[in-house]
């Protein structure tokens, strides 16, 4: 049976590190019909800090991956919160003192470190890895505080939660050895060790909560979709067989095996997160992105508004954040700024003017306003002023907009309502002298 589990500490925001793991996890345990757990690993901190557990739930389930044994969902194995099994790592570390494979001094239990061993294991994905036990020492499993260490209540509770497979970062790696002694001396097999590349920034560094964004209420309040970003933490572990750059996180749960984990990640590339981001919001239903964008953000603006715009703006956003950005011009009336008129085409002030008055009478006489006839007067423009699409269209979305870059002209004047657009089309041509 696969059981594999994440083992975060909840000390403040919840880490995309931390996500990275959870994906990797729940996609093992999905693959093999295993059992995905959360443990808190808590005891090495001075209080319970609860936010921080909250933070912990809430990226995960705004991730939806969500874990099958958790503190709140508990299973047979648990409790998962180290804080509520001080006692059965005292009872664990005097087990090994009365072995004779402890010891006490100034008021820790210690495990004594035998001379001559090796420590090896098959790393799913390294591959074989060895240290020399004369390189160690002795070491603490029990602090004088009664708390355990990390590296001890990580393995107690690894053999308690009969964990299968610990997939990990490779930060880790360095503390199985230590791990390994532990295994040996509770006269125990350890768990099959997987340890994944870590999440590095541009610079090649580990990604570091000093420097990065790294929480990952950042991630959201920021407009990724939590499909864009699992997509890409999964290509910073791992290759899809065909190549593939976007796949969801259920085809990588069908497709994952740990032999195709990279030992290296490239680099945390926001250029990509943000170019599949923007794949992720184009081809999301327009239902979807309306409710996400007016719950989180634009709630000022109706919602009703919000789905008028969004099969508009979708195609250009790469973050949902950009959303208010791109639309405030259908809300407010632009200051058109005169130079950005008169430099769209090689037309003299008296000319584009013209052609402004030319617009507007034309689309004083539209009837339906919709889309195909929008469309219709603008050729018919084309005719009578000669000018080519791009000069006049582009004069046209200037004036309506105060951009050059907006969603298509005809059926963003079909948004703007005939009033709207005849008005700013006004206010526009009175602003060339
Ligand atoms: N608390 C450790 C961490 O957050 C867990 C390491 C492990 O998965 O064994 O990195």
């Amino acid at each position: 049976m696969v059981r594999v589990r994440i083992a975060p500490s909840p000390t403040g925001l919840a880490h995309v590190g931390t996500a990275y793991m959870a994906l990797f996890n729940w996609a093992f345990a999905k693959k093999n019909q295993g059992v995905f757990i959360l443990r808190l690993e808590d005891t090495d901190q001075k209080r319970h800090v609860l936010e921080a557990e909250e933070a912990i739930y809430s990226a995960l389930k705004w991730l939806n991956i969500t874990p099958d044994e958790s503190p709140v969902k508990g299973g047979s194995f648990g409790p998962y919160r180290q804080s509520e099994r001080l006692l059965r790592y005292q009872e664990a570390a005097d087990k090994l003192v009365k072995s004779g494979t402890a010891y006490s001094k100034d008021g820790a239990i210690w495990l004594k470190m035998l001379p001559n061993i090796v420590f090896k294991w098959e790393d799913a994905v390294r591959g074989k890895i060895s240290f020399d036990s004369n390189q160690l020492k002795d070491w603490v499993i029990l602090k004088s505080d009664s708390n355990p260490t990390y590296n001890f209540a990580n393995v107690i509770d690894d053999l308690d939660m009969k964990i299968s497979h610990v997939i990990r970062g490779e930060e880790h790696i360095s503390n199985t050895p230590l791990q390994l002694s532990a295994y040996q001396a509770l006269g125990q097999k350890p768990p099959v060790f997987a340890h994944l590349p870590v999440l590095r920034a541009a610079d090649h560094k580990k990604l570091s909560k000093r420097r990065d964004p790294v929480s990952l209420q950042w991630f959201r309040e920021e407009g990724y979709l939590p499909e864009a970003l699992l997509n890409f933490l999964a290509l910073q572990g791992w290759s899809h067989p065909e190549e593939k750059d976007i796949f969801l996180a259920d085809e990588f749960a069908k497709l994952i095996s740990l032999e195709r984990i990279k030992t290296s990640a490239p680099v945390f590339d926001f250029k990509k997160l943000d170019w599949l981001n923007g794949q992720y919001i184009k081809n999301k239903d327009n239902q979807e992105l309306t409710d996400i964008i007016s719950q989180e953000f634009a709630p000022e603006i109706p919602k009703e508004l919000v789905g008028k715009f969004i099969p508009l703006v979708k195609e250009r956003l790469r973050k949902l954040s950009e959303f208010k950005g791109s639309v405030d011009f259908f809300l407010k009336t632009p200051e058109i700024k005169l130079s950005l008129l008169t430099n769209q085409t090689k037309y003299s002030p008296s000319e584009i003017k013209q052609a402004l008055i030319q617009t507007i009478k034309a689309y004083e006489n539209s009837s339906t306003w919709a889309v195909a006839e929008l469309e219709a007067t603008g050729h018919y423009l084309l005719e009578i002023t000669g000018w080519t699409p791009r000069e006049l269209f582009m004069t046209i979305r200037v004036a309506l907009s105060g951009k050059t870059a907006t969603p298509p002209l005809f059926e963003m004047m079909a948004v703007l309502g005939k009033d709207e657009t005849i008005e700013r089309l006004k206010l526009a041509a009175g602003t060339v002298k």
